[in-house]
């Protein structure tokens, strides 16, 4: 691992849980986003979920080059795409990639309406289910929160 001088831990911090004064992804160098220990423990395959840590400090690496999804910087654990069951919106351009995990909105079923239409409605039909039924993305999606701003971004490339 290469831990930079300006990367070890801060005096200041109190934080007193991660190594690094900034979670920083151990293979890309990239801070990640905390998630809670629930997220990894629902978005993981099955087999692997007892080696997630309750105490973890667990952050989602948003880099889409990355092949870590999950790293904990006290236990330095981490788990790649390859051990969840969905694919990663950000990090995977295959068309049965999910955009919404909640809705399973797949990015083929977008790329359909382009075909169609020439334009989608994947946005408003989320943001209309979501108003009716509510969200699990703290469960669902592997980074634990909404999936618009990602949706959004992945929108811009077309
Ligand atoms: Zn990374």
């Amino acid at each position: 691992m290469n831990i930079k001088a300006d990367n070890l831990t801060n005096p200041d911090s109190d934080s007193g849980q991660c190594k690094l004064a900034k979670p920083i992804c151990p293979i890309c160098d990239t801070i990640g986003k905390a998630v809670k220990t629930v997220t990894p423990q629902h978005t993981l395959k099955r087999q692997y979920r007892n080696k997630v840590d309750n105490g973890g400090n667990y952050h989602f690496c948003e880099n889409p080059q990355c092949d870590v999804v999950y790293f904990d910087c006290v236990s330095e654990s981490l788990f790649k795409q390859e051990h969840l069951i969905n694919r990663v919106t950000i990090k995977d351009e295959h068309p049965k990639t999910p955009l919404c995990y909640c809705y399973k909105v797949l990015k083929e079923d977008v790329l359909n309406d382009f075909e169609k239409t020439g334009t989608t409605q994947v946005v408003a039909k989320i943001k209309k289910s979501m108003k009716k039924h509510g969200c699990q993305c703290e469960k669902l999606n592997p980074r634990g929160g909404c999936c618009l701003m990602d949706i959004e971004a992945w929108l811009q490339g077309y």
